[in-house]
């Protein structure tokens, strides 16, 4: 078993978990019910943390992790059309006023 990260919040790692379980990675979490406990010790200590039962795993989890924190993180950015010259938001793949490919 290995340690691949832990956050702040047990909704961001139970994401990165699901994210690992997709993708075919045993993995759990440690520290999720731990939050009565904060106060009384430091907190990052009881941070929850995200563990793969097979240490092979962990590289490639981490990777996965950092894949789906920099999507999150970086939004495409908005790109201007060739064709007619409007302002399209990242997410389009086609210019919404003249419908030419980006
Ligand atoms: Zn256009």
């Amino acid at each position: 078993m290995k340690k691949v990260t832990s956050a702040d919040s047990l909704i961001a790692i139970s994401h990165y978990r699901n994210i690992l379980i997709s993708e075919g990675i045993p993995a759990f979490l440690r520290n999720e019910h731990l939050g009565s406990i904060v106060g009384e010790m430091p907190f990052q200590e009881v941070w929850p943390e995200l563990w793969v039962k097979n240490d092979l795993d962990c590289d490639r989890a981490k990777q996965l992790i950092d894949a789906a924190t920099i999507i999150k993180e970086s939004p495409t950015a908005s790109w201007r059309c060739s064709n007619c010259g409007e302002e399209n938001e990242g997410q389009f793949g086609a210019c919404w006023a003249c419908e030419k490919a980006q």
